[in-house]
């Protein structure tokens, strides 16, 4: 099962995962990233990781379980 990983020290608040898959990714009040889900449905899993390919910052990852 995938799992993804944020790792908020290096989020640069771009927004992009958001935009790409919100379903999963939040950002808070400050812009930085925020997991709704640390385990994408099938029907989310492709966007999610599109969305740790196109992070600038590398802030994502994905941990296979
Ligand atoms: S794409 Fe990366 S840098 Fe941008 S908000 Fe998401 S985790 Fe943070």
């Amino acid at each position: 099962m995938m799992r993804i990983k944020a790792d908020t020290r290096l989020c640069v608040g771009s927004g992009q995962c958001v935009l790409t898959e919100p379903a999963v990714f939040d950002q808070d009040d400050d812009g930085i990233v925020a997991l709704l889900t640390d385990h994408p449905d099938d029907q989310s899993a492709a966007q999610a990781h599109h969305a740790v390919t196109l992070c600038p910052s590398r802030a994502l990852s994905i941990l296979q379980e």
